[in-house]
């Protein structure tokens, strides 16, 4: 049953879209928990360059930990696009918590709905199921928080080589050695969900090697390491990991041995869900800007203006009348490609539906800092002082296109030659 998204009460992040009722209950929950608690928040964590714990609470109690658990294991059992809207919706009120919570939801989409759609053998199939029971357990019972160390600074993140972080099979485990760079939740999470290389004596490395192990924050030879303070996105804490031969027990593989290169294979829509996170920012920069205009912000506090009140409209110039039109066409082009592209996220893709994503995903992290651009320019001068959010919306905004693999110039790289080559073709 589909319902009308009039009845929400609120233009959702993702735009007006036909809703499921699940959906609607959930965007309406996050909306409230954005507009109530995390919207005043959000300074705090940016000054301070501080994890947003008081948010993480909340999303706790709400169940919202467990939004993409299977309904079977105790979880919301939201589907890739539910999530998708819910995390705009985040984004709108606090970027450093929507990018975060990308990172612990990832853990649960991976091993639930997209490796449901992953080719395994019937033994691939039974061990993930045991697996992904634990781990699912311990966010639906504990409230437990992952995250999603990636990165090394190579060319690893980005698909073009193995991980050089490795895991060594022994009795009972792995023994994990490597380091890890801009790991959000750094020292916040309960378990580090590693993509490490499996380390097999002699051989060469081998992307296909790739392992997904949770590691516990609580292991011996894990440790934090590094300062933290960087333009946006101050709150994400992404410090940095090393691994001295630390020990992580068989069950906390992730995925099966080898099943992880296939989904990043088989799922491209797996590295769009960074995304929602930054149309979330696009529209609170696209608000910010019209009630500013309007005269509904007293400039001074930052607080909604009061009856009676003075205030500064600046709405009747028809160059930021332009601007607003301008804004409102990106934003509109944004949200579009971005509803389009979560509807029809699936396994193995078309060509077509593939370029759609890669256009949504460029779209949305470029777009994203575009509108924050124009955002400042159109408000002026007052609008960029720190007690209110525009400038932040502006520095978060920037970092969308730095991620890896799907940076901007990497979708671009991806777009151009998929276009021009199919699958094997090469130049003599
Ligand atoms: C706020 C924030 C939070 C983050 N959180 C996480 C997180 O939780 N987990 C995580 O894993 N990462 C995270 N990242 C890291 C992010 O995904 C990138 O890995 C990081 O920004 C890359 O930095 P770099 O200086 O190594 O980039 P780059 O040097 O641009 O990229 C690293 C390597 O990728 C390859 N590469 C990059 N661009 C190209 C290109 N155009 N053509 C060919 N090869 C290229 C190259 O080999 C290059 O050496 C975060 C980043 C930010 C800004």
């Amino acid at each position: 049953m589909i319902d009308p998204p009039s009845t929400l009460g609120f233009t959702p992040a993702v735009g007006e879209l036909p809703l499921t009722p699940k959906q609607r209950s959930l965007l309406a929950l996050a909306n409230e928990l954005g507009r109530t608690r995390f919207a005043a928040r959000a300074a705090q964590w940016d000054e301070t360059a501080s994890f947003p714990f008081a948010n993480y609470d909340d999303l706790r109690d709400a169940g919202l930990l467990a939004l993409c658990v299977p309904e079977s294991h105790g979880g919301l059992g939201a589907d890739y696009a539910t999530y998708m809207m819910v995390a705009a919706e985040i984004g709108r009120f606090c970027g450093a918590t929507a990018l975060t919570y990308n990172m612990h939801i990832c853990s649960t989409l991976w091993t639930g709905v997209l490796a449901d759609g992953i080719a395994m053998s019937d033994a691939q199939r039974a061990e993930h199921a045991r697996r992904r029971e634990l781990h699912f357990k311990r966010i639906v019972e504990r409230g437990a928080i992952y995250a999603q160390p990636f990165s090394e600074g190579s060319a690893a993140a980005a698909g073009r080589a193995p991980f050089g972080t490795t895991a060594r099979k022994v009795e009972g485990g792995w023994v994990v050695n490597g380091r890890k760079i801009f790991a959000s939740l750094s020292g916040a999470a309960d378990y580090y969900g590693v993509l490490c290389t499996e380390a097999k004596g002699d051989e060469k490395p081998d992307v296909c090697d790739t392992l997904y192990l949770a590691v516990p924050a609580t292991s011996e030879g894990l440790s934090v390491l590094g300062d933290w303070n960087p333009l946006g996105m101050r709150g994400t804490v992404s410090r940095n990991l090393a691994f001295n031969e630390v020990f992580v027990p068989d069950d906390e593989q992730l995925m099966p041995r080898g099943v992880y290169y296939v989904g990043a294979q088989t799922w491209p829509a797996m590295f769009f869900t960074l995304a929602p996170t930054y149309l979330g920012i696009a529209n609170a920069a696209y608000d910010f800007t019209v009630a500013y205009l309007r005269g509904d912000i007293n400039e001074a506090t930052g607080e909604p203006s009061r009856p009676g009140e003075r205030r500064t409209v600046r709405r009747m110039y028809p160059t930021k009348q332009v601007a607003v039109a301008q804004m409102r066409i990106q934003l509109e082009a944004m949200k579009s490609l971005f509803a389009r592209a979560i509807q029809e996220a699936a396994p193995n893709p078309s060509k077509d539906a593939r370029m759609r994503l890669y256009a949504a995903h460029y779209s949305v992290m470029e777009g994203a800092n575009d509108i924050a651009r124009l955002a400042i320019r159109t408000c002026g001068g007052q609008s960029m002082m720190k007690h209110l959010p525009l400038e932040r919306l502006y520095r978060d905004s920037r970092c969308g296109s730095l991620m890896l693999p799907w940076t901007a110039e990497l979708v671009l790289d991806r777009m151009g030659r998929e276009t021009l080559y199919e699958a094997g073709e090469q130049d003599e």
